[in-house]
């Protein structure tokens, strides 16, 4: 496995794999990697001859006042998993090598990103679909890899890829959860034993949802109202929103009709938590 701290090598060593024929595949993370990274590298490895991990904790998608300077960097441990699991490089940039002047240029993917956590998060998906764009046009990449838990921004980034005729293919895997529910995230870090334990109802709340729909509830507040008093059985979760959107458009609806994103972000002490489901109505009635 190489390493590659610099956008020239890591562009090298993917033009020496492509030119012996290998199909490339890009896994865009921010590190601390957990179970959840590791299905999309091997959905990767799967996939693709020649897989490329990328390590960037992007310092223009973190607001004022959000964890950039704490977020975790254990990159021994990260390059030790990549080790394992038959990553071809790791790329890991320096903000200096991905901003080597001052960004003026955005990718800026209207409408989907108005609600949820783009509402929350102002310049967040942005700053996500600009570095993401960043790292297709120096890896370029037959396929990337993203996953379900970041929803929004998997819609976001196959948007972008659409409207702007990027040559590579998106590829979403399923959110992993540990046993309990808990969606995988290098922030739960943050939450002590207890606060673990108050965060298991966000996916409760999530599958009371699955179940009101599959029971027939079309009325998107009954479902919400519920989805509430379940987080609201732990004084510790501050709720940011839970909102069913329609699934292509990010846009709130009233009535659950076709396929809809039931998603939820919450602040448990000082960590911010995000998980969703896709229920595909069409599929039932
Ligand atoms: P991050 O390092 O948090 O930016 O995440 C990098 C990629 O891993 C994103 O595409 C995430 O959606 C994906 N990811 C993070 N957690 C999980 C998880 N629990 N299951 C599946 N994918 C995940």
């Amino acid at each position: 496995m190489e390493i590659a701290k610099t956008v020239e090598s890591v562009k090298r060593l993917v033009k020496a794999a492509r030119s012996k024929g290998k199909k490339i595949g890009l896994v865009p993370t921010m590190g601390a990697l957990h179970i959840g990274h590791i299905s999309l590298i091997e959905a990767a490895v799967k996939k693709c001859d020649f897989v490329v991990v990328s390590i960037f904790v992007n310092p223009t998608q973190f607001g004022p006042g959000e964890d950039f300077e704490k977020y975790p960097r254990p990159l021994e441990t990260d390059l030790e998993i990549c080790g394992k699991t038959g990553v071809d490089v790791v790329f890991t940039p320096a903000p200096q090598q991905m901003y080597p002047q001052e960004n003026i240029t955005w990718v800026n993917v209207e409408k989907l990103t108005e609600q949820l956590c783009g509402q929350l998060r102002p310049a967040h998906f942005r700053a996500v679909a600009t570095v993401c764009a960043k790292l297709f046009n120096i890896v370029e990449p037959d396929t990337a890899f993203f996953g379900q838990k970041d929803g929004q921004q998997a819609i976001v980034i196959k948007r972008m890829v659409a409207d702007l005729n990027m040559p590579l293919e998106i590829v979403v895997c399923p959110t992993v959860r540990q046993p309990d529910g808990l969606a995988v995230s290098s922030r739960n870090q943050y939450l002590t034993e207890e606060q673990k334990k108050d965060a298991t109802l966000i996916y409760k709340s999530l599958q009371k949802c699955r179940e009101m729909i599959d029971a027939g509830v079309t009325d998107s507040e009954t479902i919400i109202a519920e989805m509430r008093k379940i987080l609201s059985q732990a004084p510790s979760i501050r709720i940011e929103y839970v909102s069913i959107v329609d699934a292509e458009t990010v846009q709130a609806i009233d009535r659950i009709t076709g396929k809809v994103l039931a998603a939820v972000a919450v602040k448990i002490g000082s960590a911010r938590l995000i998980d969703n489901i896709l229920v595909d109505t069409s599929k039932k009635r």
